[in-house]
């Protein structure tokens, strides 16, 4: 094959390889689908659309209603079918990709795949940030900076933040702030960006808001930024019907407060009862998951599935040997997973 370009040889897939078991676990996924109400409400909406015509080109419609809810520029909200689909336009558009080392996988593939430069910063002792090792690094291009932390599950501090917008502005560079966990620490690092336009934010709806499968995100950013954003992307990317869900969820945000105070709630009580295992170490997490370190992450991985309990192994990823990560499901689904778990402990 000569049709492509050289880089993409080497490229490997996304790591994520669909497994079925009844207690699913693995994908940081709402364990509520959105209330029957509103999906009645979205279905309603969505029959009412005329599905022969495109779109508005930009969503200008549910874009302007972002801005007034978060009283954000307009012209610097940017909406996708998914942030990953944003990581990767600001990844085609990057001059370079800087990364944190381990992260969120899909920095690095989206960077491979646009074929940018790439380079990570390892994260220390405890998954410590090295600040100073991250502002050397930082001399220009796109640093992208999950807070709270995937797939640690840490909060970094908001000095840190700040030292790294400064010196985004400083060096002319960018610093994209991922949020997509933010529902679950109560945290907002978008004060940030209000004067300093080297400083964007993502957005999901695929975690607090239960829509993983419908596929919407967003990106605050200056109008400048997300000006560059808007031409890498195609026209017409967010989906009408995707539109008409967002409208809805948009009007009626309480149950994803809902689902961020149980998973919070969940969260704290499945990790205090982890702290009684004998052989495994979770870290405290301020996402809708939780890291456990385990002496063997493929037998600890093996022996949840045959208990029909589905989680997710992270020891190929720096610095994570014998982890997996497990995401807060529903009560019932993790006395299910605290009991294997213990299982383990006593084999
Ligand atoms: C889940 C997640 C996202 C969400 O991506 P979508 O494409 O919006 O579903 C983004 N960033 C991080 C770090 C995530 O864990």
């Amino acid at each position: 094959m000569r049709a492509f370009k050289a880089h993409l040889r080497g490229l490997s897939p996304y790591p994520y390889a669909k497994v079925e078991a009844p207690i699913k676990l693995d994908q940081n996924e709402s364990p509520f689908d959105l209330p029957e109400a509103l999906k009645e409400e979205a279905l309603r909406r969505m029959a009412r659309l005329p599905w022969n015509r495109y779109p508005e080109i930009h969503a200008e419609g549910l874009r302007r209603r972002l801005a007034a809810l978060l009283d954000w520029e307009e012209e610097g909200v940017v909406l996708a079918p998914g942030s990953n689909l944003l990581i990767l336009a600001l990844s085609l558009a990057a001059e370079e990709v800087l990364d944190l080392s381990p992260s969120f996988p899909h920095y690095a593939h989206a960077a491979k795949a646009a074929g940018t430069p790439y380079r990570a910063v390892p994260l220390g002792e405890g998954f410590a940030l090295d600040l100073e090792a991250l502002l050397a690094a930082f001399t220009g291009g796109v640093l992208f900076f999950p807070n709270p932390h995937a797939p640690t599950g840490a909060l970094f501090p908001e000095e840190a933040l700040k030292a790294l917008a400064e010196r985004a502005r400083e060096v002319g560079g960018l610093l994209v702030v991922d949020e997509a966990y933010r529902e679950f620490s109560g945290t907002d690092f978008s004060p940030l960006g209000r004067d300093n336009p080297h400083v964007a934010f993502l957005r999901t709806f695929s975690k607090a808001f239960s829509l993983g499968g419908i596929r919407a995100g967003y990106l605050l950013a200056s109008p400048e930024v997300a000006q560059v954003v808007r031409e890498v992307l195609p026209p017409f990317v967010l989906p009408a019907h995707t539109g008409a869900i967002l409208e809805v969820v948009l009007e009626n945000p309480g149950y994803a407060q809902e689902v961020a105070a149980y998973v919070r709630q969940e969260r704290e009580r499945v990790y205090g009862r982890l702290r009684q295992h004998p052989l495994w170490h979770p870290y405290p997490s301020h996402t809708n998951f939780l890291l456990v370190r385990t002496p063997d992450a493929a037998q600890a991985h093996a022996h949840l599935l045959k208990g029909g309990i589905l989680v997710r192994r992270q020891d190929r990823y720096p610095g994570l040997k014998g982890c997996i990560r497990v995401t807060v499901g529903l009560r019932e689904e993790m006395e299910a997973f605290l009991r294997a778990a213990f299982e383990v402990a006593y084999a």
